[in-house]
């Protein structure tokens, strides 16, 4: 039998009645000839609960309790769900992460899959189990302990059971109706996208879409695994979705599939450090250990043998580089004039893999801003994607004027 698998967010598992709507769509595919791997996520709320209560205990708690804790959550759900099929007269079994096993490292709250035997969950189907659900999630380490994979991680069970059984697909339920072209909060023109490539979607993920994990999406494209992105809600039979796929999947891709942003940003400029080698490694050295996630980075051009350094990271993240580069010039690593930190930042970005081939991408893009009034403040590009930092204050214009310059409200 072909295999599909199924994974359902935290929404379309809320109630018991949502879960009843969703097993329905699962009937739906065993009745269509499938063996069907369904992963679940805890019920919306749930695991903000759990992480809020282990955060209650103290300050310094123990990483393998906490994943014991908020890796509960999804339990419950995986054996509603399968109650629920079973209660359909669909024959179903629930396993949790150890059960299967999926095999993490030891890295708890941000576990990598290292494997996933598909022996014991084949054995099912072939005794005439028809949907295997699975707590999403959450895994084993090396050492017997429950694992967790981050927030967001029962995107990456997904895809990974997809890749480990040769799923035909996997298709992710959520409560949005597929990858849109922009935010449709910020947009009123923002269009569903019937398709967007591996990479789109990976820069689309990291710059703040939050419909799929990252590492979800890094995993789809390794093992070329076709991910379905598709409301749960509505009619059992309106379910186009989006398909996130090889670009060479795609006939004839938009230059630009969509405008993304980041409201959490914040520019860094140290002021007059000495222009010298290795200047680069002693600043970023220091911050990368602090745990500071540096985006963009700028060096100014040199004057008299000193320059501006600028770079950027998330606003809850400036006390930290501060902290840091404080002590790096303390400890005379460092020497600058002063450190200016702009909190009042964003981070808008266009993304598409038809930038490759097309120039005039950025200047149109620097245009549409200009024509608006907005200042740039850094920019950096990729192969397939510009991203600008400005003013907080004009994230919204900034995203409908690029919206409308890459005429993407007919996007398809
Ligand atoms: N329940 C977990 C979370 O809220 C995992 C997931 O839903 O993907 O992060
Ligand atoms: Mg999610």
């Amino acid at each position: 039998m072909p295999i599909l698998v199924m994974k359902f967010g935290g929404t379309s598992v809320a109630t018991l009645d949502r879960i009843r709507r969703a097993a329905k769509r699962v009937g739906r595919e065993v009745a269509n000839g499938y063996d069907v791997i369904v992963i679940v996520s805890a019920m919306s709320g749930e695991t903000n609960k759990l992480v809020e209560f282990v955060g209650e205990t103290g300050q310094f708690y123990d990483a393998r309790e906490y994943d014991a804790v908020v890796s509960s959550g999804e339990n419950v759900t995986a054996g509603l769900m399968a109650l629920t099929l079973q209660e359909m007269d669909v024959p179903a079994r629930s396993w949790q992460g150890w059960q299967v096993p999926l095999k993490t490292n030891s890295a708890h709250s941000a576990a990598r899959i290292e494997e996933i035997p598909p022996e014991n969950i084949l054995a099912k189907f072939g005794e005439g189990m028809k949907v295997a659900v699975v707590a999403g999630f959450q895994g084993i380490s090396p050492e017997g302990r429950i694992t967790t994979l981050g927030r967001g991680g029962s995107d990456t069970t997904a895809v990974a059971f997809a890749a480990a059984f040769g799923a035909e697909r996997c298709d992710i339920y959520t409560d949005v109706d597929g990858v849109y072209t922009t935010d449709p909060r910020i947009s009123d023109k923002a269009r569903k996208l019937d398709r967007i490539a591996f990479e789109e979607m990976l820069e689309l993920a990291s710059l703040g879409a939050k419909v799929l994990q990252t590492r979800s999406v890094e995993l789809a494209m390794r093992y070329k695994v076709k991910l379905r992105v598709l409301s749960s809600f509505g009619e059992l039979d309106d379910a186009a979705g989006t398909l996130v796929c090889d670009e060479d999947d795609i006939m004839e891709s938009n230059v630009v599939a969509g405008v993304a942003y980041s409201r959490d940003e914040a520019k860094m400029t140290l002021i007059s450090v000495a222009d010298r080698p290795g200047i680069a490694a002693a600043i970023f050295g220091p911050l990368a250990e602090a745990g500071v996630n540096v985006d963009m980075i700028v060096q100014n051009i040199s004057e008299e043998g000193r320059t501006d350094m600028t770079f950027s990271c998330p606003t809850d993240q400036v006390a930290r580089a501060e902290k840091a580069m404080q002590a790096a010039k303390d400890s005379g690593e460092i020497n600058f004039h002063d450190l200016v930190a702009d909190t009042d930042v964003c981070k808008v970005s266009v993304v598409g893999i038809g930038m490759r081939s097309h120039a005039g991408v950025a200047s149109q893009m620097f245009a549409a801003l200009s024509a608006e009034g907005i200042n740039i403040k850094v920019i950096t590009t990729s192969e397939i994607k510009i991203s600008v930092l400005i003013d907080r204050k004009y994230l919204e214009l900034a995203v409908q004027a690029l919206h409308d310059s890459f005429g993407l409200e007919s996007a398809v």
